[in-house]
């Protein structure tokens, strides 16, 4: 199954849980636009290389569209569409006003420098400015993309159209960024971890935690989940990993990656490579890197009680067939990572608004949609007796077909 094809069975399976018909259906399934761009630059060395630029505009029932931007050597079109519906169903789980998106570029970044870099930022927007905006679609960081390419895209597209802070966000703070957003999404997971702690008897406190992928989800999470009294026990990146049953030294292990780029080689623990780390002994599993690493086999291995999906699709449906069967209990994506798009959208309203929030009310406000989407979808679970995934797309579904038949078809 593709990622777009795994994406469309979630979806699928809750349409027809939910009966919303034919034509809705039909409706909600086919992305609005899906553009393609040949984005060529000069190499330092004088040579001219292109890459394949994507954006994918899902749906814009509900607002703007809205969704990150991935600098990665496997980013491709299927993949692009598949994030772009999951940000239709996430903005709409959060009950935020907008509509999904998302775009990349198939490219591995730490091959460029900081100057071929932005070169292909900027003409990448070259090539966009024109179905991208403050009102259209408003783009963010996801894997390999930081701060500073959104303060690359902010320029650019201000060239064409005016200064335009709220083209994108996730910028740095010193150029109309948000106080709180580069650590939203690892906040949000918490605050969900928090949520099911309540739930399901496991209080963060003395839980044992292992985190796949140690970038800006990962590392933030496992920074926050150790300052609550959790137990990290596991900790990965691309280039290997690092574990400790009684818990890794967190603050000491943020200072290896400072220095070294990577977890790896860190001296509290033993060596642990990828899978292994997907499997290992811990209550609760964050895959906060890639897609699809949680597969079918590796799923029948996985001895975490909890999978709280940070990353984005990270199980294939099989996998998730396993875990529904042995009782594991999945946090899906687009409720668990959803504190990333939510503080975007607060970053949004302060550039519409020219006012800056202080970090404490960004928290508070995020805590609080937080709380509420995961009452909500945990609420639909408990009622209608189905698991947290197909809860959260019956929440967006509905939400997402409401305002498409109001606004009329
Ligand atoms: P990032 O680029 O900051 O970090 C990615 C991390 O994954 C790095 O530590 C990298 O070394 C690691 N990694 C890459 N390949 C790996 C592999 N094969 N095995 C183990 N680790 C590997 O990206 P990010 O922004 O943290 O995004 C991570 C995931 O979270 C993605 O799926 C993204 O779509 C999702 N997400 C991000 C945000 C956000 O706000 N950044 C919001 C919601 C969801």
């Amino acid at each position: 199954m593709t990622s777009a094809e795994a994406t469309a069975h979630y979806f699928k399976k809750a349409a027809r849980i939910m009966d919303v018909g034919e034509r809705i259906e039909t409706l909600l399934a086919a992305p609005l636009r899906e553009v393609k761009v040949q984005v060529s630059i000069e190499l330092d060395n004088g040579e001219i290389r292109t890459f394949n630029g994507y954006r994918v505009q899902h749906d814009n029932a509900r607002g703007p569209m809205k969704g990150g931007l991935r600098y990665h050597p496997q980013v491709d079109a299927d993949e692009v569409l598949s994030l772009a519906s999951l940000m239709t169903w996430k903005t709409a789980v959060v009950n935020l006003p907008y509509g999904g998106a998302k775009g990349g570029i198939t490219v591995d970044p730490t091959v460029l420098s900081t100057k071929e870099l932005e070169r292909l930022t900027r003409k990448f927007v070259d090539q966009i400015q024109d179905i991208i905006g403050p009102t259209r679609d408003i783009p963010a960081p996801d894997v390999n993309t930081n701060p500073q390419v959104m303060a690359w895209i902010m320029d650019q597209y201000s060239k064409y159209h005016g200064h335009s802070p709220a083209v994108v966000t996730g910028k740095p703070i010193d150029l109309y960024g948000s106080r709180g957003r580069e650590a939203a999404t690892g906040r949000g997971l918490l605050y969900v971890a928090r949520e099911i702690a309540r739930d399901v008897g496991l209080p963060v406190k003395g839980t044992r935690f292992a985190i796949q992928g140690f970038g800006n989800v990962g590392s933030h999470a496992a920074r926050l989940i150790h300052e609550d009294g959790g137990m990290i026990v596991a900790v990965s990146d691309a280039n290997g990993g690092v574990r400790n049953p009684k818990g890794l030294d967190v603050p000491a292990l943020f200072d290896h990656a400072r220095k070294t780029g990577s977890v790896k080689g860190f001296n509290g623990g033993n060596p642990c490579g990828n899978e292994e780390l997907l499997t290992s002994d811990c209550d609760v599993l964050i895959p906060a890197a890639l897609g699809g690493v949680l597969t079918k086999s590796v799923a029948a291995e996985v001895r975490a009680k909890i999978v709280l999906e940070g990353a984005n699709a990270p199980c294939t449906p099989e996998a998730d067939e396993v875990f529904e069967k042995r009782g594991v209990l999945v946090v899906p994506d687009i409720l668990a990572n959803a504190g990333g798009v939510t503080v975007s959208y607060f970053e949004w309203v302060q550039n519409l608004q020219h006012v800056t929030w202080d970090e404490d009310r960004v928290n508070t406000e995020l805590e609080k949609l937080m709380r509420e989407a995961y009452e909500r979808v945990a609420n639909i679970s408990r009622t209608r007796k189905l698991p947290l995934r197909t809860s959260a797309y019956v929440l967006a579904i509905g939400r997402v077909g409401k305002a498409t038949v109001l606004r009329g078809i």
